[in-house]
């Protein structure tokens, strides 16, 4: 039962790394504003509501972004890229 215990400590103490790690290795778009023409098909393609528009721009919200990278798939300027 003890060695049970340590098994499962050392599980979860695994599994806190990787999400940590996994977190902080997500890619984020960045956005070259001379390039953006302010279109909107960002916005409209990203599932996680993670995109919303200061002066005609967009802007991510990196605590929801998942950078699964459909924006920047779609942005027809190149505009939007990850790094
Ligand atoms: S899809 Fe590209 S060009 Fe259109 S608003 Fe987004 S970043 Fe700008
Ligand atoms: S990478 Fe995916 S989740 Fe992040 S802003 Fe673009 S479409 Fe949304």
């Amino acid at each position: 039962m003890k060695r049970l215990k340590y098994i499962l400590a050392f599980l979860i103490i695994i599994i806190a790394i990787l999400t940590i790690w996994g977190c902080e290795h997500i890619n984020f778009p960045v956005l070259d504003e001379t390039k953006c023409i302010g279109c909107g098909d960002c916005m409209s393609v990203c599932r996680y509501d993670a995109i919303h528009f200061e002066n005609g721009k967009p802007v991510i919200d990196i605590e929801k972004c998942t950078g699964c990278g459909e924006c920047t798939d779609i942005c027809p300027t190149g505009a939007l890229v990850m790094p």
